[in-house]
């Protein structure tokens, strides 16, 4: 096995969104035995970098969605944007039915000034409509949004668009409790020609350019080191590291993953709370 690309948030991370000294040492065993460590996540390039510089660790870095690839130095190597006409119809849409939305950029995530204010009202009418549910595991399912780093708040989507910098639109992001709105995204976005749709946990759907996904950018990464995909392995938890898993040589899946992906992976490791990406390194090295 010549390089392993890793998901984050359900994976590497913990329940607790850290990296254990079990994985921590994991990586630092593969890098040393000559394995490319590739970090491949839904994230922002500028969160993983905080995760990953107090480990005193470089790493290729593939990042929202497949969108961006920088290099261990930092370099920016590839990105794929959504075109910006697609962006503005997309946020314009997702403000008008009162998304809480991300906007994955170059310089921030941009999300509304009133985004708490906006999840706060939907769990409180989530609440009404289902007095049995569980609230703790919604209100952990928002902060991990709010776990990111890079915030920028902005008071609607169309002051992306008067800005004399043009931004490069990476992903964008639609959050929300309700399963009706979550499938009212997937209905509209999911047969567009020019759209990437996936989710990486239960209550989102992330949209991102036609070519850019976590599969495509580890076959451009894989390509551009000069290893034959055979030799790669891939690991994760949600559908949006389906494309990878089957790109990859050996697809892994997480004990903690979704039963589909489970299912289409060649194999499983253990939890992200049992170190299952240190187990799954041990078994490959
Ligand atoms: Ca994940």
């Amino acid at each position: 096995m010549k390089l392993i690309a890793i998901d984050l948030d359900g994976t590497l991370l913990n329940s607790k969104h850290q990296v254990s000294l079990e994985n921590k040492s994991a990586l630092r065993q593969a890098q040393r035995d000559g394995i490319e460590v590739v970090v491949s996540t839904g994230r922002a390039y500028f969160d993983v970098e905080s995760i990953f510089e107090p480990l005193g660790m470089k790493t290729w870095v593939i990042s929202a969605n497949g969108a961006v690839i920088h290099d261990p130095d930092g370099r920016l190597y590839h990105q794929e944007t959504i075109e910006k006409q697609q962006a503005y119809d997309i946020l314009s849409w997702l403000e008008s039915e009162n998304y809480y939305y991300e906007v994955f950029t170059d310089s921030a995530i941009y999300t509304p000034q009133n985004g708490r204010e906006l999840l706060e009202i939907e769990l409180d009418r989530f609440r009404s409509a289902n007095p049995e549910a569980d609230l703790s595991v919604l209100k952990q399912a928002a902060e991990v949004q709010y776990s990111q780093s890079g915030f920028a708040y902005i008071d609607s989507y169309q002051e992306l668009f008067e800005s004399d910098r043009p931004i490069d639109f990476y992903n964008i992001l639609g959050f929300s409790f309700f399963k009706e709105k979550l499938e009212a995204g997937w209905n509209r976005y999911e047969h567009d020609e020019d759209l990437t749709l996936v989710s990486s946990a239960e209550h989102n759907f992330e949209l991102s350019a036609r070519k850019a996904s976590k599969g495509q950018a580890l076959e451009r990464l894989a390509a551009r080191l000069n290893i034959p995909l055979e030799e790669t392995a891939a690991v994760g938890d949600s559908l949006n590291d389906k494309s990878m898993l089957e790109s990859a040589g050996k697809g892994v899946a997480m004990g903690n993953a979704r039963e589909d992906i489970k299912a289409m992976a060649d194999a499983v490791t253990l939890t992200n709370d049992e170190h299952g990406v240190a187990h799954m390194i041990k078994n490959l090295l």
